[in-house]
């Protein structure tokens, strides 16, 4: 249905992921790039993150504006 594709759950702990937002961290051309605030689910058991197709659709945007050589 609608929800399909996004995890509810860890499929290693089989425990409920928590809604945190963390520090995403990402390399783009060689360099580090950290965008903070990052909605993300997280397994409060091992710590494994997963970021949702709309937050990651607004990453992508974030840097791709900031990519380097690209400010015209
Ligand atoms: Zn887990």
């Amino acid at each position: 249905m609608a929800n399909e594709g996004i995890l509810t759950h860890c499929e290693d702990c089989k425990v409920g992921l928590e809604r945190r937002t963390i520090l995403h961290q990402q390399m783009v051309e060689g360099e580090l790039f950290e965008i903070d605030g990052v909605p993300a689910l997280v397994c409060p058991r091992c710590e494994a993150t997963w970021i949702e197709q709309e937050a990651r659709e607004v990453i992508e945007q974030i840097l791709s504006a900031n990519r380097p050589g690209g400010t015209q």
